[in-house]
């Protein structure tokens, strides 16, 4: 069964955090970041979009003029009744053409003034000084999740900025007064090498991005195809090394495009509660993501880490 669609505003999937509780919105098709591990641009429904379109995933296109858009969105919120709203599912919100041009600030503006309650930014982006402002005003219904991880030799997110702009762009969120979550994901044990994290961890701290959370790296057939383009032989080998390409489960019951290979059990719990003995001697406050890392898997549950029940990520 696949009831996946794509729309402008979506309800949030079952088997998701909140169990449905929560709108996505889908402004545009694509995305610039052009991460080799993207799971959205294998997905059909986003496919299609693109193809329906005509632009190409690594260059996102807008699904209606901004003024229209613009105007569905103050309608589509009010119709939907959306209270809790994630941006977004399949691009990321500060896709640097769109943050350029003006159109992130103008849309998160709109959503800002209409009665939303809670909007919940996941990026890889880097917001404008503009983006920033409007944030500034609305810091009370906004919750901002930084995707990063330490630098790593490897480049797999040909279009996004690098750690040091994320990690800045976190520091003045956090800064601004607005909820900051530091979002390491997706791991990949043998590039995201456990040295590398306690330098880290005292630049997060030092910045006061204490809250953390984590979840690793899942693959299936089309997301391997991808990564192979940028990794070497050796490279891709050793991370191929790491999962369990012979059980892959469905992650979102009713889609499914979700079925997806992990990480082995062992490295996986091994390498969660080195990452949680780290955090907790740190004194930060995390949590490992229980959807895509360890939901119905409690023997290979790491011992030291909290997992999250949905409201740490909002
Ligand atoms: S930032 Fe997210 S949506 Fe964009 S390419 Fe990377 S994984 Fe895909």
């Amino acid at each position: 069964m696949n009831t996946d669609s794509f729309n402008l505003f979506e309800k949030g999937s079952l088997g998701t955090c909140w169990y449905g509780k929560y709108h996505y919105i889908e402004p545009w098709a694509g995305c610039a970041h052009d991460c080799a591990y993207c799971y959205a641009r294998h997905r059909s429904v986003v496919a299609s979009k693109l193809s329906e379109n005509g632009n190409a995933f690594e260059n996102p296109a807008l699904l209606f003029p901004i003024d229209l858009l613009l105007e569905k969105i103050r309608d589509g919120i009010r119709e939907n009744n959306v209270k809790i709203l994630k941006l977004s599912r399949y691009t990321d919100f500060f896709t640097p053409s769109f943050v350029k041009d003006g159109t992130s600030a103008a849309v998160l503006e709109t959503l800002c003034e209409t009665p939303v309650e809670r909007i919940i930014i996941t990026t890889k982006g880097a917001p404008d000084d503009k983006i920033f402002d409007i944030m500034r005003k609305y810091r009370h219904k906004i919750s901002y999740n930084a995707a990063l991880k330490p630098e790593s030799g490897y480049k797999l997110e040909k279009g996004a900025p690098g750690t040091v702009t994320r990690i800045d762009a976190a520091a003045k969120a956090h800064a601004l007064g607005i909820k900051t979550t530091i979002h390491m994901d997706p791991l990949i044990p043998c590039m995201d090498i456990l040295e590398n994290m306690p330098p880290f961890f005292a630049e997060l701290k030092k910045r006061g991005l204490t809250r953390l959370m984590f979840s690793f790296l899942l693959l299936n057939e089309p997301i391997i195809a991808s990564v192979q383009k940028t990794l070497d032989k050796a490279a891709m080998e050793k991370l191929l090394g790491d999962f369990n390409l012979s059980a892959s489960r469905k992650f979102l019951p009713k889609q499914d495009e979700t079925v997806l290979y992990s990480i082995n059990d062992v490295l996986r719990k091994r390498y969660s509660e080195k990452l949680g003995e780290m955090l907790s001697m740190e004194g930060f406050d995390f949590v490992i993501c229980s959807l895509k890392s360890n939901r119905g898997e409690a023997d290979t549950r790491p011992s030291n880490c909290p997992a999250c029940d949905g409201t740490f990520y909002a």
